[in-house]
């Protein structure tokens, strides 16, 4: 990634949703592969899950790496759940 000024980075926080910059760290990507061990299925199907969900969103004060913060999801329910308007539902034709 290349380096960029301190102001330059700040803009682009503000101009764009504010991504976790924790969820790029390696330490989040071994505790989200322990924890989906744990909890493979969706919490609200019974689904594969495949997200780890902060339960209370980082954006709204919940605590980044508080596991009873967690909770597993499965791609669909975690898109309607965090993505409401920035993602179109799936929808599946069988
Ligand atoms: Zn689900």
């Amino acid at each position: 990634m290349p380096w960029m000024p301190e102001s330059k980075k700040r803009k682009q926080m503000h101009e764009r949703r504010v991504v976790e910059p924790r969820y790029n760290t390696s330490r989040w990507r071994r505790y989200r592969a322990s924890f989906l061990a744990l909890n493979p299925l969706c919490a609200e199907c019974d689904h594969a899950a495949t997200v780890v969900d902060h339960i209370t969103p980082v954006r709204l004060g919940g605590e980044f790496w508080e596991p009873t913060n967690h909770q597993p999801l499965c791609t669909e329910h975690h898109n309607a759940k965090s993505g409401r308007e920035a993602h179109k539902p799936h929808t599946y034709t069988s």
